[in-house]
């Protein structure tokens, strides 16, 4: 039989699988092996889903509501998107301005679908989620990298944004709180994204602000359509039920933004996937309207959580924390440890060397910087029991203790 590779079209094979898959097979056959692995690697809250969404789940079932929905989503469910954008992020989207999808990775993909030509530039701030670049390739369009600075707590500076801007760049996709970093969108860089608009018409913001959310500061993060009817009219603002609600696997996630690239979206979405899962979206209704005090909770608990990894975490040699400003994650800086020797005899090359040393000889999980397009940092997910959490700050501790210079 002919190789089925020669048949893969040549965009499948541009694609690249995540630079840290040989790390995540051997965490997975580990935890098979029932070893002891903590696992620091998720991307989403282990809390249960609320009590209301349970329920409304079930009723949605009983009122057989199983069949295809309007594409976009339900009318009642994009009402209560539009209260909690103008509850929560002071923005004002009617419902033919929103757009619900298969979680929020869809909805950014049919952003650049809808947006991106051949040859397009998009401006993807490092570090990014790992799935934006394949995103951008996938629909022909080229990534452009800005590089936020490690030693400024990975913020996006607007002298380097405006540096990469070019005729070319059709899109800036952003995400803030950032996932790794936590960091946050200044006032200055908002500022700087005003001028670039002015001096630009072509170009359109994707905001994926899903971490909105999760913050540490009394002050809720800023949503930048809410920071001017310019920024308004040329952003498309990102969120969904998976990380504010725990509800990763019911798959929901929304926009709110322009009416014509909403109307494009929505076209492009009834030729995939149509609508997402009609009893997800009754459930979402219930957590919209209903869970504010879930939110407050939990950020309670990733603030003690993150207080508490932080002390813990401290006397580990060679490490440098940044403390995230929102998001469930701590990104951290291994940079002085590389070239440093194990006990075994092997040398610390980079990022990835370091984490598998920590999982071959700590049972620890961590997603390496590389993952996020930026090297010698390893992510830490929150996502655990305070216990647990502790306990992997005091295993990091040691296997820092135990690396020769
Ligand atoms: N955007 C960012 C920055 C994320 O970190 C994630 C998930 O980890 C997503 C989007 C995807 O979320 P969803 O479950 O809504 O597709």
């Amino acid at each position: 039989m002919k190789n089925i590779n020669d048949s893969l079209s040549s965009l499948s094979k541009r694609i690249v699988t995540s630079p840290t898959i040989k790390l995540t097979s051997k965490v997975k056959s580990l935890l098979e092996c029932g070893e002891d692995v903590i696992s620091l690697g998720t991307g989403e809250p282990s809390f249960e889903v609320p009590s209301e969404v349970k329920d409304e789940l079930v009723r949605a079932l009983r009122r057989n509501e199983t069949g295809y929905t309007e594409v976009e989503g339900t009318e009642n469910l994009r009402l209560s998107i539009s209260k909690k954008f103008k509850r929560d992020y002071s923005i004002s989207y009617d419902t033919d301005q929103i757009i619900v999808s298969n979680g929020s990775k869809q909805v950014v993909y049919n952003a650049l679908l809808a947006l991106i030509d051949p040859g397009d530039e998009v401006v993807v701030p490092v570090p990014y989620w790992g799935s934006y670049p394949e995103m951008v390739k996938l629909v022909g369009g080229e990534p452009k990298y800005v590089y936020c600075d490690a030693d400024l707590d990975f913020s996006l500076s607007s002298e380097s944004l405006k540096k990469v801007i070019s005729p070319k760049t059709k899109c800036i996709l952003l995400n803030f709180p950032n996932n790794p970093s936590g960091s946050l969108l200044s006032k200055e860089t908002v500022t700087a994204l005003t001028e670039i608009l002015n001096e630009y018409p072509r170009i359109i913001l994707i905001s994926d602000e899903i971490y909105q959310d999760i913050h540490f500061a009394e002050e809720r993060p800023c949503s930048i359509a809410s920071q001017s009817p310019e920024l308004y009219s040329r952003t498309l603002t990102v969120s969904g039920v998976s990380k504010s609600y725990s509800m990763a696997g019911f798959r929901i996630g929304y926009a709110g933004g322009p009416k014509s690239l909403i109307k494009a979206m929505v076209k492009l979405q009834g030729h995939t996937t149509a609508n997402p899962c009609s009893l997800s979206q009754a459930a979402s209704i219930a957590a919209l309207n209903e869970c504010d005090e879930f939110i407050l909770r939990n950020n309670e608990i990733y603030k003690k959580r993150l207080n508490n990894f932080l002390s813990a975490v401290k006397p580990a040699k060679g490490l440098k924390c940044i403390k995230p400003r929102g998001a469930f994650y701590v990104f951290i800086s291994c940079r002085e440890l590389i070239g440093a020797k194990t006990q075994q005899g092997n040398i610390i090359k980079d990022d990835i060397d370091f984490s598998m040393y920590l999982l071959d000889c700590f049972r620890l999980a961590v997603v390496p910087g590389s993952a996020f397009g930026v090297k010698n940092h390893f992510r830490v997910s929150m996502s655990i029991s305070d216990s647990l959490l502790v306990e992997a700050a005091s295993r990091l501790v040691k296997a820092c203790s135990r690396l020769e210079k």
